[in-house]
């Protein structure tokens, strides 16, 4: 499978930059995983929206979902075609409700994004097969319930989503190609009061316990120092370590 990160952002993206969001290629599937501020700019350098097949969201916090409110207008009223593809767009346990709250106070129309997307909620006990791609859910260590996500199709990619330590997450990484690491506490200051978010350290020594091979940190504030965030990391992990870089692609 083919990756191609889009946004590497944290809750608020630096100049240029994008949250969440990365695009997983497989033989028969192109999967959108988060939609945060950014990445449907980000993504248009790539496809033609139409051309993603699935939308996968970890959990409702707005730098993983924002951009769906966009994605849905230009399904619904920025095509001249009567015949555009509906994404299926999975969101956790709970999403639905949420969503419509969000778009309540200005939405013109009571099925918002079922106007232009095949909605549902995933089940995090089953695993959810799209076009040959195995996606499984592991419930992780966060604010609200978030899931860390494994994608398989004989090789693994893992995705933390965001969580703070927890042997959830240990799982999720556990002997993948590539793990994507959301390293939101960098932020020496707020180390406090940031359990739900990993430091630099930790995602290194979550990626050394669960054996990753290839460890990607994203989801870093812009106001960090990426380079020390590197080698912090990097402390902690022997394998092959990298900054996740907008627009990149990645064989997995
Ligand atoms: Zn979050
Ligand atoms: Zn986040």
């Amino acid at each position: 499978m083919k990756v191609t990160i889009l946004g590497t952002g944290a809750a608020c993206p630096g100049a240029g930059e994008a949250c969440s969001g990365f695009l997983v290629e497989g033989e028969k599937a192109t999967v959108l995983v988060e939609c945060g501020t950014g990445v449907l700019s980000r993504l248009q350098q790539y496809h033609e929206l139409t051309a993603v097949s699935d939308i996968v969201i970890s959990h409702i916090h707005a730098d993983h979902f924002f951009d769906l409110i966009p994605y849905r207008y230009a399904l619904c009223y920025g095509n001249e075609s009567n015949d555009i593809p509906r994404p299926h767009l999975y969101l956790p346990p709970g999403g639905i409700t949420a969503l419509k709250q969000v778009t309540a106070p200005f939405s013109e129309s009571d099925t918002f994004f079922e106007d232009a997307f095949d909605v549902s909620e995933y089940n995090p006990s089953e695993q959810l097969n799209l076009g040959g791609l195995e996606f499984q859910f592991i419930p992780v260590y966060h604010y609200v319930s978030a899931f860390g996500i494994t994608i398989t199709n004989g090789k693994k990619l893992s995705y933390s989503s965001d969580s703070g330590p927890c042997q959830g997450l240990v799982e999720v990484a556990r002997d993948s190609e590539l793990f994507i690491c959301n390293t939101g506490a960098c932020l020496e200051s707020k180390k406090a009061v940031s359990w739900g978010h990993l430091t630099p350290e930790q995602s290194g020594q979550i990626a050394r316990e669960a054996g990753v091979k290839h460890l990607l940190l994203t989801h870093i504030w812009s106001t960090c120092s990426r380079t020390s965030c590197l080698e912090k990391a990097a402390r902690e992990f022997g394998g092959l370590i990298e900054l996740a870089e907008p627009c990149h692609t990645y064989e997995v």
